[in-house]
């Protein structure tokens, strides 16, 4: 589980881990995103909270995730991003583990400061079309507004505007910060500085994952 605020590079890392673990990412921002976008009941319910900044109701979460997790291709291990997000998810999350005799591994914290996080994420740009993320100071795409990856158009998220911006670094500290003793509790838990440029960060990461999860 990669966890930290809103911008810390989640998404981006989970990128790369996927690659090199075969395993998949699954994050429940862009599975919500992806029910927006396709006008599923979930979006509908999901696309007011999101735009506000506000967190989507965890019984909501918990069921997409149940799902989630039973698809095949989670069957072997999986990285988790964007969720859990509050103490509830966390204990949901612990109880759809047992259920299918499985375990987290590590917990891998990012760590960012707050004025960073606000200028990548007002500056972060994203492609809908396959999730691939770009940021405007220092990711840009190499065509304004295409995606490298799939030719895609490159857009800005509703939510990464600089009012909305400001309301989710709030709710994170408030409702998802808790979660990082929760998980130091466990022993579970690394930190990673998230202000190093990428390859430093990367490869922090990659020696606090260390063997986790090999099977
Ligand atoms: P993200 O892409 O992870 O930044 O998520 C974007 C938005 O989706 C968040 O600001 C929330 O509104 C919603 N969201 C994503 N994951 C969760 C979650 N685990 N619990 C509640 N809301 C979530």
């Amino acid at each position: 589980m990669l966890i930290g605020a809103p911008g810390c590079g989640k998404g981006t890392h989970s990128a790369w881990i996927v690659e090199a673990r075969g395993i998949p990412q699954i994050s429940t921002g862009d599975i919500l995103r992806a029910a927006v976008a396709a006008g599923a009941p979930l979006g509908r319910e999901a696309k007011g909270h999101m735009d506000a900044g506000r967190l989507v109701p965890d019984d909501l979460i918990l069921g997409l995730m149940r799902e989630r997790l039973a698809r095949p291709d989670a069957g072997q291990g999986f990285i988790l991003d964007g969720f859990p997000r509050t103490i509830p998810q966390a204990e949901g999350l612990d109880r759809l583990l047992e259920e299918r005799g499985e375990k987290l591994d590590k917990v891998v914290k990012i760590e960012v400061a707050r004025d960073e996080l606000v200028r990548r994420l007002t500056s972060r740009r994203v492609c809908p079309g396959c999730n691939a993320v770009y940021n405007l100071s220092f990711r840009p795409p190499r065509a304004e507004g295409v995606c490298d990856a799939c030719g895609g158009p490159v857009v800005q998220r509703d939510d990464d505007t600089e009012t909305t911006v400001l309301r989710r670094l709030e709710v994170y500290e408030a409702q998802t910060a808790p979660l990082v003793r929760y998980y130091e509790a466990r022993g579970l838990l690394g930190v990673a500085d998230g202000n190093q440029g990428y390859a430093e960060a990367r490869a922090q990461i990659e020696r606090l994952l260390g063997a986790a999860g090999d099977r």
